[in-house]
C-alpha cells in the first residue's frame, strides 16, 4: 500500500539506483513528491498534421500516411537512412543517422502509419529526424496528450526516461484517491466549481484533452494559492487580535483648518478615497498596517501630510522617513511651507544634522513639543525617542529593509500606525499574495492637467538631433536631465562615463550652465547642486540615479537617459517620473546602443508604449520573475508548483476571497467541515510564511 510519504525506492519498478538519482538530481524522495512532479508540457497526440500545414516552429507533431520507399544514402560518417513519407499532400523525408540494419528491415513500407517527431525546416524543405514510426492500427488507441516530464540528458542515459515517468506515475496514480485526500472544504469546491483533488492530480499528469487539463490546473492553482493565502489570513486575524494600537477618533482643527484654508489644490478622487481608507484605519484602536501605492506624481505626499495632521489632532507625533537625504530635505521644505499656518512644529533629521540641532530635536521629541519629524534612516537610531509617536510613514518603501522598519514599532508603547508609500507599483497579483497581511490603498489617478510623458527610443546616430531638441526646449525655458547609469556605487568606470558625459555636454551646450549630481558628493554638495537646478540657475543637470527617487523640479521637462538598456524597468519608470511634474509637455528619451538583447528591447518598448506603472510592473515581473521584483532572497517562498503570479490574477483573487470568507465564519478552522483544511495547512504550510511581516 502506497502513501504520500512512502520512499520512492519502495515503489515497484524504481529500484535503488534510480531512486537515488531521483533524490539527488530532482529532489524527489517520496511518492508525494513524484505525484507533484508535474509535466513540463504535453505533446498533442490527438491531432494529426498534414505536411502542407507544417511550419518550422511547431515542435513535435504527428502525421498519418505511408512510407513510399526506404533507402540508404551516403557512406561512412554521412551514411543515413532516408524514408520518403507521403500523406497525399507533398512528400517529406524521414532521416535516421547512425541507424541499424535492423531498423531498415523494420520500417513498414506501403501501409498506413503514424509518424511522430520534431519537424525540421532546411533548404526550403521539411524533414523529420529520428521519428517514431508506428502502424496506424496500433497507434489508434493511444491518442491523447502525452506528458513530457522535466528531465535531463544525464538522467535519460541512466534509465530515467520520459517513458519511465509515464509508467511509474500510471502505477502510482492507480492508488488514488486515497493518496490525495481532499483538502478543500466541500463548500469552496462547490462555489468555485473546482475539480476534486485526486482527479485534478490524475488529469494533470494524463489529460484526455485540453479542456480537462485546464480544469485540473485551475483546481491545483486554486489550492496552492488558497493555502498560501491561508497563512496571511490567519496572521491577519492574529494581528487584529494582538496588535492593539492607538485610536485617532477625532478629526480636529489641524486637519479641518488646513483642509479648508491651506490646501493648494483640490484633491483627486483617488486621493480622497485613499485618505478615507486611512482614516478608517486610524480611527480604530488597532495598529494600522497599510501600503499606499501610487504612481510617481500621483500626490502621495499630500495624503501623508493630511494623515499626519489627523494624528496631531489626536495628540500624536508623526515621523516621515525617506530613503535619501535629498528626498527628506525636499519633503521637509515642502511640508514646512504648507503647514506654516497650523502652528505645528516640524524638524528635519538626517545624517548631516549638526549636534546642536540634534539636541534640540531630541528635546522636542521627548517633551512632545515637536509634532512632525522628517528624516532619513537617522530617525531610526535608538537615541531618537518620542513622547507619543502615533504615526510612522515610510516613503519609497522598497529602499528599506525589514529590520529597519521593525525598529519603528519599538518607538512607542503601543506600536504606531504604519503607512508605507511606494511609487514602484507592485503587480496586483504580487500585492495580493505577498503583501497579503497589509491593507493596500491605490492612488490610480494623476492630478488633472498633467500631460502624459512622451517617450522615445533613440540611438547613437540620432545624438545630434536629440541635443538640438534639448536646445529647443531650453530656449522655451525648460530644463533638462541627462542620466547616466551607475550600476555599482563603486564602479570607477561608471563614474568616468559620467564625467566624460558631463565634459562632452558642457562643450556642446557651452552657452548654458550645467550641474552634476552623483552619490559620491557630500550631502552639502548634493543639496547645493539640487538647489541650483531647482532654482533655475542652471539649465542642465547631469546625474546618476541618485535623482531617481522623489526629486521634484516641475520646470524640468526633458530627461535623456544614456545607455538606457542598462537600467531595469522599474528604475526607468522611476527616473522618468522626474519629468512631467509641471504643466508643460514632457519628454523622456532613451538612448541605447545599436544592438539590444531580447529583454532590453522589451523593456525599452514597454517604456515607449505606456506610462502606466502597474502595466510596467507586470512586464517587469514577466521578465524578472516575482522573486527579483521583491528584491531579496525571499523569492524561494514564491516558488509555486503550478500557480503563475503573472497570469493567474483572477484565480488568486477568488482564492483569497474564499480564504477570507472561510475565516470569517470559522476563524479557528475547527468545524468538522474545515478540519482537514487546518490539518493540511499545519502539516504543509505553517512556518513557511513567517518572515513576511513587512513592518
Ligand atoms: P508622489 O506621489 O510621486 O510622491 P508628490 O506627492 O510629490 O507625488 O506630488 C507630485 C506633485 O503633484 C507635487 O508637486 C504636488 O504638489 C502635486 N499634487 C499633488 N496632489 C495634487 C492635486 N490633487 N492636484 C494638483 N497637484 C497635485
Ligand atoms: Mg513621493
Amino acid at each position: 500500500m502506497l502513501t504520500p510519504t512512502t520512499p520512492l525506492e519502495y515503489v515497484k519498478g524504481i529500484g535503488a539506483e534510480r531512486s537515488r538519482l531521483l533524490k539527488t538530481v530532482l529532489e524527489l524522495k517520496t511518492v508525494g513528491d513524484l505525484l507533484q512532479f508535474y509535466p513540463l508540457r504535453y505533446t498533442d497526440r490527438t491531432r494529426f498534421y498534414k505536411i502542407h500545414e507544417l511550419s518550422a516552429d511547431l515542435g513535435e507533431v504527428q502525421l498519418q500516411g505511408q512510407l513510399l520507399q526506404v533507402e540508404e544514402v551516403g557512406t561512412g560518417r554521412s551514411a543515413r537512412l532516408v524514408a520518403t513519407f507521403s500523406d497525399g499532400t507533398p512528400q517529406m523525408e524521414l532521416v535516421w543517422f547512425r541507424y541499424s540494419k535492423w531498423l531498415k528491415a523494420q520500417l513498414p513500407v506501403g501501409v498506413p502509419v503514424v509518424i511522430f517527431g520534431r519537424v525540421n525546416f532546411f533548404n526550403h524543405k521539411f524533414s523529420m529526424p529520428h521519428p517514431e514510426v508506428e502502424l496506424l492500427e496500433k497507434a489508434a488507441g493511444s491518442a491523447v496528450l502525452e506528458p513530457v516530464y522535466p528531465g535531463s540528458e544525464k538522467l535519460q542515459k541512466r534509465g530515467i526516461t520520459n517513458r519511465f515517468f509515464i509508467n511509474t506515475l500510471r502505477h502510482i496514480l492507480s492508488f488514488l484517491p486515497s493518496l490525495m485526500p481532499e483538502n478543500l472544504p466541500a463548500e469552496v469546491i462547490r462555489t468555485h466549481t473546482l475539480m476534486d483533488r485526486a482527479q485534478a492530480v490524475f488529469y494533470k499528469h494524463f489529460p484526455p484533452n485540453m479542456a480537462i487539463l485546464q480544469q485540473a490546473e485551475c483546481r491545483l492553482k486554486f489550492e496552492e494559492s488558497f493555502f498560501f493565502q491561508m497563512g496571511f489570513g490567519l496572521k491577519k486575524l492574529h494581528h487584529q487580535v494582538q496588535s492593539r494600537g492607538n485610536a485617532n477618533p477625532i478629526v480636529g482643527d489641524y486637519f479641518t483648518n488646513f483642509y479648508n484654508n491651506d490646501l493648494p489644490f483640490e484633491l483627486t478622487t483617488a486621493q480622497k478615497r485613499v485618505l478615507r481608507e486611512i482614516r478608517q484605519d486610524m480611527k480604530r484602536p488597532i495598529q494600522m498596517n497599510r501600503l499606499l501605492q501610487g504612481d510617481v506624481g500621483s500626490g502621495k505626499t499630500m495624503v501623508a501630510l493630511l494623515s499626519m495632521l489627523l494624528a496631531a489632532d489626536n495628540g500624536f507625533q508623526s515621523v516621515l522617513m525617506a530613503p535619501t537625504e535629498i528626498l527628506a530635505q525636499q519633503h521637509y521644505a515642502g511640508i514646512s511651507a504648507l503647514i506654516q499656518n497650523t502652528g505645528l512644529k516640524i524638524s528635519l533629521l538626517t545624517g548631516s544634522t549638526g549636534v546642536r540641532e540634534r539636541r534640540m530635536i531630541h528635546q522636542g521629541l521627548a517633551d512632545g513639543s515637536l509634532n512632525i519629524l522628517v528624516g532619513t534612516h537617522a530617525v531610526l537610531e535608538d537615541v531618537i525617542q518620542f513622547d507619543n509617536l502615533g504615526l510612522a510613514i515610510i516613503d519609497e518603501q522598497h529602499r528599506f529593509g525589514v529590520a529597519q522598519r521593525a525598529k519603528l514599532w519599538a518607538k512607542n508603547k503601543l506600536p504606531p500606525d504604519i503607512l508605507v508609500m511606494t511609487a514602484t507599483p507592485i503587480p496586483r497579483t504580487l500585492a495580493m499574495s505577498f503583501y497579503s497581511d497589509l491593507e493596500v490603498s491605490v492612488i490610480d489617478e494623476l492630478p488633472v492637467g498633467r500631460k502624459s510623458i512622451i517617450t522615445a527610443h533613440r540611438k547613437e546616430e540620432d545624438r545630434t538631433s536629440v541635443y538640438e531638441f534639448c536646445r529647443d526646449e531650453i530656449r522655451k525655458g525648460r530644463q533638462i536631465y541627462f542620466v547616466y547609469p551607475l550600476i555599482e556605487e563603486s564602479s570607477v568606470l561608471d563614474y568616468r562615463n559620467l564625467q566624460d558625459g558631463f565634459d562632452h555636454l558642457k562643450q556642446y551646450f557651452s552657452e548654458y550652465r550645467l550641474v552634476m549630481l552623483h552619490g559620491r558628493m557630500t550631502p552639502a554638495e548634493k543639496e547645493a547642486a539640487m538647489a541650483e537646478f531647482a532654482s533655475g540657475k542652471c539649465e542642465i543637470m547631469v546625474a546618476t540615479t541618485v535623482i531617481e527617487v522623489g526629486v521634484n523640479v516641475p520646470n524640468a521637462s526633458v530627461m535623456v537617459i544614456e545607455s538606457a538598456e542598462r537600467f531595469g524597468l522599474s528604475q526607468l519608470h522611476q527616473l522618468r517620473g522626474r519629468v512631467g511634474r509641471g504643466a508643460e509637455q514632457s519628454y523622456c528619451i532613451l538612448m541605447t546602443g545599436e544592438k539590444l538583447g531580447k529583454d532590453s528591447r522589451k523593456r525599452i518598448r514597454t517604456m515607449c508604449e505606456t506610462n502606466d506603472g502597474f502595466r510596467i510592473s507586470e512586464v517587469d515581473m514577466q521578465l524578472r520573475g516575482p522573486g527579483d521584483i521583491l528584491g531579496t532572497q525571499q523569492s524561494g517562498v514564491l516558488d509555486f508548483k503550478v500557480l503563475d503570479l503573472v497570469q493567474d490574477e483572477e484565480l488568486i483573487r477568488s482564492s483569497k476571497q474564499a480564504v477570507e470568507d472561510l475565516l470569517k465564519k470559522d476563524p479557528t478552522l475547527s468545524t468538522p467541515a474545515n478540519r482537514m483544511v487546518r490539518e493540511y495547512y499545519v502539516t504543509h504550510y505553517r512556518g513557511r510564511n513567517k518572515w513576511s511581516k513587512i513592518s
